[in-house]
Formats: structure tokens, sequence, C-alpha cells
């Protein structure tokens, strides 16, 4: 019997294991590289690891290490001995790529620091983050304008991907002002007055998220028709929307505060007004989902967590809302459409 293979001569259930704990590895290549910008470097095609490593200020030896081991993920191609360029699947690494993930993989090698002292959030359902980095998420980043830039990038990465799934799922154009609460670089709300010229918007962050925001407003050519509203998630949320937005904000926190956001957002909106909370989902069944991983993320990093259909219904309720239908998007995200629970 070969090491790695059960009795009856399959693949051991430990060998699955094994490899399924590898997966950590190429994660963190992939993550240490992204953090130095490797991929950029190779915007002009391959180059031998000694100048690559040059470029990206790292160590020639232990670099190409790391990219053998994402050549056999196919991320890079070593074209030639020691010299190695992007494949397709490496290309989306650039910064520049319209459909970038560089942000989100980059950011991830400070998340995964958390994840290695995760036990802390297994034995008392904690964050971790505050552990590693001695701070609260949010408050961390406010004092760390690098992480803090690479975090709000990496939100408007991904919901750039998700923007068109949304357009399609959801008639914004109903709406007359859309408050988007905790809308971070303004691109969605961007997207929505872009998609739908009879609405208005406004973007409601944290000071310093509102300040950068406003410039692309601006240079959207938008500032006409969308304000920028500093202040706290926790306090008076701007009045007079008719639609509001909640995409991956319940999801950062524990239920009692996510309650106290759909108070708020209650609070702003008239009776006749609609909520929305864009999620991933999780769903029933034991099917791997992008929401399940997502949940240990948002656990690690600030206590919160994923939630299925009926989770956030039973939330909605608390904050005087009632759940009126779910859309699911395709794109791992759905729509939870709620209105106040006292409407006509
Ligand atoms: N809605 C965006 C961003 C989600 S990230 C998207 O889906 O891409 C969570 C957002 O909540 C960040 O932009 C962060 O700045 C904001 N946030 C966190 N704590 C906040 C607080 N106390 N007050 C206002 N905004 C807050």
């Amino acid at each position: 019997m070969s090491a790695g293979r059960d009795a009856g001569g399959g693949p051991s259930g430990g060998s699955r294991l094994l490899g399924l704990s590898d997966g950590l590895l190429v994660a963190r290549a992939l993550h240490l590289v992204a953090a130095a910008g490797v991929a950029d470097a190779l915007a002009g095609g391959p180059r031998p690891v000694g100048e690559l490593a040059a470029a990206t200020r790292t160590h020639p030896d232990t670099l190409g290490r790391l990219l053998r081991v994402l050549a056999g993920e196919e991320v890079f191609h070593e074209v030639e001995p020691g010299v190695f360029g992007l494949t397709e699947t490496g290309r989306y690494l650039r910064s520049d790529h319209p459909d970038s993930v560089h942000a989100m993989l980059a950011f991830s090698e400070l998340v995964g620091r958390s994840f290695a002292d995760a036990m802390h959030s297994l034995r008392t359902g904690e964050a971790t983050f505050p552990r590693t980095y001695g701070a609260p998420f949010f408050e961390f980043l406010r004092a760390q304008p690098e992480a803090d830039r690479l975090f709000n990038a990496a939100m408007a990465q991904a919901t750039r991907r998700d923007t068109a799934a949304l357009i399609d799922a959801y008639d914004f154009g109903g709406a007359r002002r859309i408050v988007d609460v905790g809308g971070g670089d303004g691109g969605l709300l961007l997207s929505l007055l872009g998609a739908f010229p009879g609405t208005g918007g406004v973007l409601f962050d944290q000071p310093h998220v509102v300040a950068a925001a406003r410039e692309r407003i601006g240079a959207a050519g938008l500032a006409g028709r969308c304000e920028a509203v500093a202040g706290d998630l926790f306090g008076a949320l701007p009045p007079g929307g008719d639609l509001y937005l909640l995409k991956w904000i319940l999801h950062d926190w524990p239920d009692a505060e996510a309650v106290a956001v759909l108070r708020g957002c209650r609070q702003a909106m008239g009776t006749g007004g609609r909520l929305l909370v864009i999620e991933r989902m999780i769903p029933r069944g034991g099917r791997p989902h992008p929401a399940k991983t997502l949940d240990l993320v948002v656990l690690v990093l600030l206590g919160g967590r994923e939630r299925t259909v009926p989770e956030y219904e039973a939330l909605l309720a608390e904050a005087g809302l009632s759940a009126h239908r779910v859309i699911d998007t395709g794109s791992g995200l759905s729509i939870l459409e709620a209105r106040p629970a006292d409407a006509p």
C-alpha cells in the first residue's frame, strides 16, 4: 500500500486533509506576492526572478520559491528556468486590471495574521483582530492610512464585480433618493446614478472615507445629484431617502449592533421607504458557499457573522421592519428588500 492510499487503494482521508491544509500555504503565498506588488512589476512581460526581486524589494531565492508554488496553481508561468510571467489568471493580480482582485488579496495578508491567532475566536466567539493589532478593526484602519486605503480599494473592487448583477436584479430606477449607508468609496452609488438618470443619492460613511468619496463624486460630474454625508453608523442617519442600502454592513456586526443600525434606518426613512440588505446569505444545506467562508473572516476581524434569510428577518423584525422579498442576484449576493412593519 503506497503512502496516501487507504486499504482499498483510493486516496486516503488523511491525504485529503493534508491537501486541504496545504491550501493555507498556497493562499499565503498569494497574499505575500500581492502585498509585495509582484504582478504590477510583471506588467511589461516575463522577467528573471532576480530583476523581479529587485523591483519588489524581496529576497530573490525566496521570491522564486513562492512563484514556483504559484506557477503550480497557474497564477504565474515559468517561461524559462528562473523567468516568470503572468498567466491569464495572474493578470487579475495587477492593480490596473479592470476586474482586479489585487487590493483584496494584498489586504488578506493582514487578515491572515489575525487568522494565525484565531484560537481566541474559537474559544470565546469574539473577534481576534483587536488582539493581533491592538485595536478594533475600524479603529485600527482609522489610524493606518495605507491599510485603510487597501481595505477601501478591496471593498470597491469586490463591489465593482457585483454591480452589474445588482443592477440587473433590482429596479433602482423607481427611487428618487438612494441613501447608501456605509457606502465606502461611493462606487456602487455612482454606478446606480449613472444607470438610472432619474435618481439622486446620498453617500453616508465615516468622515475620512467620505472625504475621499467626495472627490470621486466630483470627478464623475455627479456632485449635483449626489451628496456625501459623514457620520456614525450608530448615530442619526440621513433622513428622507426612499431607498436605503446596507451592503456588506450588517455582516460586520453582532446581532445587537446590527439591530441598532436597522433601527437607525427605520427612523431615517418614512413609512413609504424601502431598505435593501445586500449580503451573501448562508444557504440551507451542507454545500460549500462563499458566505460560509466570508463568515469566518467577519468573525475573526469584527465579531460579525453572515446570516441566513430567517436570521436577517428576525433582526429586521426587532427593528420594526419586515422582509418583503429576497432576490438572488446570481453573483453570490442576495438582496433582501424590507419595508417598515407599519407601512400602509
Ligand atoms: N458598502 C460598501 C462598503 C462596505 S465595508 C461595499 O459594500 O463595498 C463597511 C463600511 O462601513 C466601510 O466603508 C466603513 O467605513 C463603514 N463603517 C464602519 N464603521 C462605521 C461607523 N461607525 N460609521 C460609519 N461608517 C462606518
